[in-house]
């Protein structure tokens, strides 16, 4: 061991550590780790005697990648063994005992680490329990070329010689909670932590170190005090909307101090009955209709904001669960109504405010789109950063009535991130297509948005590029190509586009639609004979052949497009074979199944599909 402490203080000797979230690691040029010489282990990989599962994971995944690349296997060993040759040291082991360097654990909280590369060991040390995880990933990843761009397709770099060179990296994540909400990445948990997302829906298990599990995720109003218990006794309970208490679609009245008891019985037994969660949603229902009682109204003009009620409420609960729950925290949206940050009023410390983007363009990017809605929101986002400790945002990304419409966003995605963590973020839910697989580039759109969540620096452009090139294969320079073409009309200033944005929507003109059906002709023949990946390109087209023909359904209420475009029905007929043997399930967010779909086209096209 001796000869390992001395070759680590001289290295030591020349790092710059570094801190925080920027990942800047220092090279020694010269210095190289090597894991596998030629398709023969030199090193054994090892883990604490007693480690948590997702260590254990890390290991597997380790020794599974490096297999895959290499061929050779790396035997996994525990810290109860002795030292034999050179080392890839995992976790909180005992082997860090006799080295020379301290772990900041502290420092790195549940999901940062430290990765340690010599020319005798590595080091990859990570706060419980996602940590040492997600360093595993960091070599593999960040320094080995792999990728996983879909829980199906990966890129796993062939070498019969793999070697790190000798450096130090801290990398602690600027966002305590990631989530891409798109169903085509969050339904694998395997690719959730390999992309390092542990948001609530992703399917992460404990061998995954978990993730950031919620208690009533959005809009719990109703759910923490039913109107049909309530409001026949208490009315006062509820919105007063023009003079009147209301029962349909209702809201609290927040201000009312048997409510806020209430409120806080329930959120307390939710904490006792699920101590797996994190964070307890306290939140309006997803409509208006805010109580404007007398108290309500004085103290929303006084603090200049819906926010003031409802803040007077969160803030309650907040302070009653604080002792005996210090570990969990209540959510609340600042949302439509109640997206203004208030004058005086403070949120506690054990809250988060979800700071919701909905009225927004997401053709351009929040800071320099000319449209009011975005100026207004960048207003919020910076009110909110100067006086919320945790600010978290609720973000969207693809058009919710229609889910397959080119929604060309994907250039905003890396400055709105980015803009968000420039002002305190430090949690993004990306809401795209959820009800379905196979949205509009939705694998791609996962992809990046998780890349993104867990570095906002990451490079947007690569990711793109090596994520089609992977998934499309030879037709990814087409599929590059009509990228492009989707992305151009809203180069114009003026052309703005937010989440319901259809196949009439300004940003698609018919001569964009021409050239993408050239380009997609082009794309389906590189491919031709590669039917997986013919497929991918078929679905992505998908889009097209739906704004086609809903294009000329709104134009055509009489019927005669069958006749007028003999190409129509073989179009819908495609679509649909495509979409069902896709499991491409609903075509908008709600209501919206592709069999309900499929009968209306019939029905325009008057005949059978
Ligand atoms: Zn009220
Ligand atoms: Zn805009």
């Amino acid at each position: 061991m001796q000869f390992l402490k001395n070759s680590l203080i001289i290295l030591l000797a020349l790092f710059v550590i570094t801190s925080g979230c920027a990942r800047k690691p220092s090279l020694i040029m010269g210095d190289y780790f090597i894991i596998v010489k030629n398709g023969t282990p030199q090193c054994s990989i090892v883990i604490p005697e007693n480690c948590i599962p997702s260590v254990k994971y890390a290991s597997e995944e380790l020794q599974k990648f490096i297999k895959e690349m290499s061929g050779a296997e790396i035997p996994i060993i525990t810290d109860a063994s002795p030292v034999q040759g050179k080392e890839i040291i995992l976790g909180k082991s005992k082997r860090l005992e006799n080295i020379d360097y301290k772990i900041d654990w502290e420092n790195l909280g549940e999901e940062g680490y430290n990765l340690l590369v010599t020319k005798d060991n590595i080091i990859i040390a990570g706060g419980e329990p996602r940590g040492t995880l997600y360093g595993v990933y960091g070599v593999l990843d960040d320094h080995l070329g792999c990728r996983w761009f879909t829980p199906t397709v990966s890129r796993i770099p062939k070498m019969e010689t793999i070697a790190l060179p000798a450096l130090n990296e801290i990398f602690i994540p600027p966002l305590e909670y990631r989530e891409p909400f798109t169903m085509d990445g969050f339904i694998d948990g395997d690719w959730c932590a390999r992309n390092r997302a542990n948001g609530n829906t992703c399917r992460l298990e404990e061998k995954h170190g978990s993730k950031i599990i919620y208690y009533g995720f959005v809009h719990t109003f109703d759910a923490l005090v039913p109107p049909e218990k309530y409001f026949d006794t208490h009315p006062e309970y509820f919105s007063m909307v023009d003079g009147k208490r209301i029962k349909e679609r209702t809201q609290l009245c927040c201000t009312n101090e048997e409510v806020i008891q209430l409120v806080i019985e329930e959120v307390k037994k939710w904490m006792r009955e699920h101590p797996e969660a994190k964070v307890f949603s306290v939140s309006q229902n997803d409509w208006y209709n805010f109580c404007q009682c007398p108290k309500c109204s004085a103290l929303a003009t006084a603090e200049d904001s819906q926010m003031g009620p409802l803040l007077y409420l969160v803030n309650s609960v907040a302070r009653a669960v604080r002792d005996e729950f210090p570990d969990k925290v209540i959510d609340t949206l600042a949302y439509q109504w109640s997206r203004k940050p208030p004058k005086t009023m403070r949120p506690e410390p054990n809250v988060i405010i979800r700071l919701c983007s909905i009225e927004c363009c997401f053709a351009h990017p929040f800071e320099s789109c000319v449209s009011k809605q975005n100026r207004d929101f960048v207003k919020d986002v910076e009110g909110w950063s100067q006086i919320c400790n945790r600010l978290w945002v609720w973000d969207y990304v693809t058009s919710f009535s229609h889910y397959l419409v080119p929604f060309p966003n994907l250039e905003v995605r890396a400055p709105n991130i980015r803009f968000f963590v420039k002002h305190n973020v430090t949690g993004i839910f990306e809401q795209d297509t959820y009800t379905t697989l196979h949205g509009e580039f939705n694998e791609l759109s996962a992809y990046l948005n998780a890349k993104l969540l867990w570095d906002p620096a990451y490079d947007d452009k690569l990711a793109i590029t090596e994520f089609v090139d992977a998934f499309y294969e030879d037709a990814g320079p087409y599929i590059m190509e009509y990228l492009k073409l989707i992305h151009k009309p809203t180069q114009k200033r003026e052309i703005h586009m937010n989440i319901w944005v259809g196949p009439n929507g300004k940003h698609i003109t018919p001569d964009m639609l021409k050239q993408a059906e050239i380009i997609f002709d082009k794309a389906e023949n590189a491919v031709a004979d590669n039917p997986e990946v013919l497929e991918r390109v078929k679905v992505a087209r998908l889009s097209i052949d739906y704004t086609i023909m809903e294009r000329a359904r709104k134009r055509d209420t009489d019927m005669k497009m069958k006749n007028e475009d003999p190409t129509m029905v073989s179009r819908a007929k495609r679509f649909f074979e495509i979409a069902e043997r896709n499991n491409v399930t609903q075509y908008r967010e709600s209501n919206g199944s592709i069999a309900d779909y499929k009968k209306i086209i019939e029905e325009w096209l008057g005949t059978t599909l």
